[in-house]
C-alpha cells in the first residue's frame, strides 16, 4: 500500500518534514523525508499533532485527507506561558529552587492553606504566566521524550557554584541540546564563601554555553536558591527566552497534551496530571490517554480549585480515567466517549502487539514486512 510521504504530511500540517522526521525518531520509526509512510505509522505520527481525529479508525489510505480537514488556522493562535524544567547534578539545588518559586507563587490569602501538589505550577509574574514541570527533570527529558512529548520549552541548568560542573550536570545539557531547548544556567549557591561563578563558566566552555558577558549567548544568572537572591531576574530572563521563542498556541478546539504524573487512589482511581499543549480541556471530556479512555470527572488546578477548562500551558489534574496512564503518554481530545473508546482499544490492542514483535526498535522495513 502505498501512503503519503514525509514532506507531503509536512506539507499539509505546515511543519518542517525535518521536525516529523525526528518525532518518527522518537517513536522508534527510522525514515528520511520522502519516504512513504503508512495509514498506522502516519495514525500515530498524528498524535502529535492538533489535528481533528476525525473516524480516524476506518479511513483507508485514500482518504487520508479527512486527517487534515482542521487547518491550523494562524489566527487563532495566541501567546502560551512557556514550559520550563530544572535540571542539574544531586544536590546542586533544584528541589529549593523549585519551592523558592512555589513560594513566592502563593499569594497572601493561600498562605498557609494547603498546597496541593500536582507536579506542575504555573506563577504569575506580573501578568506572564510562566509553567514549572516540578518532576524530577531528567524523568521529564528521558521518559517524556522517549515516547515523543516534547513538553519544555525552557531548561534551566542549575550548576552549584561551589562544586562545578558535574556528571549530570553534562547530561542534562545533552538532554536540553538533543531536545533543541534553549538553556539558561543558573549557577547556585553564591551566598557561599567559596562560591565560584567563574570557575562554572570557565568549565562550561567546553559545552559550548558561553556566557553573554564573554561574548556568547546564553544567559547565566547567579543565584541562591535557599537565599531567594535574585530569583527575579532568572524569572525576567525565563520571559525574555519565552518571548524570543514566540511560543503560541490555539486555544480553539478539543485539548492535546501529555501526561506529566499518574498515580492510583484508593478511593478516586487513576489520577492523571496533564500539561494542555494544544485546545482547551474541559470538564466532561471524552479523552484518549495512552492507551487508556474516560471521561473527565473532575479538574483542578495547581492550587487546589476545581476549575471547569483549562488553555494551553495549564497543568492539571483531572479523574475519571478507566486505567492509569504512563508519564510521558500523550493525551487527545474526541467529540464523543464512543470514539475515544474505540481509539483507545485499537492503540491499546497495537501496544500489545508492538511489544510482542519489537525487541528491537521497529525500523520503517520492518515495519512494512510486518503489515
Ligand atoms: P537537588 O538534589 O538538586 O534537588 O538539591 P537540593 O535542593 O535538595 O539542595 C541540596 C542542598 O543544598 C540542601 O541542603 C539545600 O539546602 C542546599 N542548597 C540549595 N540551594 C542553596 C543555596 O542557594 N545556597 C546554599 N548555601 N545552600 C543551598
Ligand atoms: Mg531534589
Amino acid at each position: 500500500t502505498e501512503g503519503m510521504t514525509i514532506a507531503e504530511i509536512a506539507h499539509k500540517l505546515h511543519r518542517e518534514p525535518a521536525e516529523l522526521v525526528k518525532k518518527l525518531f522518537m517513536d522508534g520509526v527510522v525514515a528520511t523525508q520522502n519516504d512513504s509512510l503508512s495509514k498506522d505509522v502516519i495514525e500515530v505520527l498524528l498524535l502529535n499533532y492538533d489535528v481533528e481525529p476525525i473516524e480516524k479508525i476506518e479511513v483507508d489510505v485514500a482518504d487520508l485527507d479527512t486527517y487534515f480537514e482542521q487547518d491550523v488556522d494562524e489566527e487563532s493562535l495566541v501567546k502560551r506561558a512557556p514550559t520550563v524544567t530544572i535540571m542539574g547534578h544531586v544536590d546542586h539545588g533544584k528541589t529549593t529552587l523549585l519551592d523558592t518559586l512555589r513560594d513566592a507563587s502563593v499569594t497572601q490569602s493561600e498562605a498557609g492553606g494547603i498546597t496541593q501538589h500536582i507536579g506542575a505550577y504555573q506563577l504569575d509574574v506580573e501578568g506572564e504566566p510562566i509553567t514549572f514541570l516540578d518532576t524530577p527533570g531528567h524523568a521529564a527529558f528521558t521518559t517524556m521524550r522517549a515516547r515523543g512529548a516534547d513538553v519544555t520549552d525552557i531548561a534551566i541548568i542549575v550548576v552549584a557554584a561551589d562544586d562545578g560542573v558535574m556528571p549530570q550536570t553534562v547530561e542534562a545539557i545533552n538532554h536540553a541540546k538533543a531536545a533543541d531547548v534553549p538553556i539558561i544556567v543558573a549557577v547556585n549557591k553564591v551566598d557561599k564563601p567559596e562560591a565560584n561563578p567563574d570557575r562554572v563558566k570557565q568549565e562550561l566552555l567546553e559545552y559550548e554555553l558561553v556566557p553573554e558577558d564573554w561574548g556568547g549567548d546564553t544567559i547565566f544568572v547567579e543565584i541562591s536558591a535557599l537565599f531567594n537572591q535574585n530569583i527575579e531576574e532568572l524569572l525576567e530572563m525565563i520571559l525574555l527566552v519565552a518571548e524570543v521563542s514566540d511560543l503560541k498556541a490555539d486555544p480553539t478546539g478539543l485539548a492535546v497534551g501529555s501526561v506529566l504524573e499518574a498515580r492510583l487512589d484508593r478511593s478516586k482511581g487513576p489520577i492523571a496530571t496533564l500539561l494542555v499543549q494544544n485546545g482547551t480541556l474541559r470538564k466532561g471530556d471524552s479523552i484518549v490517554v495512552g492507551t487508556t479512555y474516560g471521561r473527565i470527572r473532575t479538574m483542578v488546578n495547581d492550587k487546589a480549585q476545581q476549575i471547569q477548562e483549562a488553555g494551553p500551558s495549564t497543568p492539571v489534574e483531572i479523574t475519571g480515567l478507566n486505567e492509569t496512564p504512563k508519564a510521558g503518554d500523550q493525551f487527545v481530545v474526541f467529540k464523543d466517549e464512543k470514539t475515544a473508546r474505540q481509539i483507545a482499544e485499537t492503540r491499546s490492542n497495537e501496544a500489545v502487539e508492538e511489544q510482542r514483535q519489537s525487541v528491537n526498535k521497529v525500523t520503517l522495513e520492518n515495519l512494512f514486512d510486518s503489515l
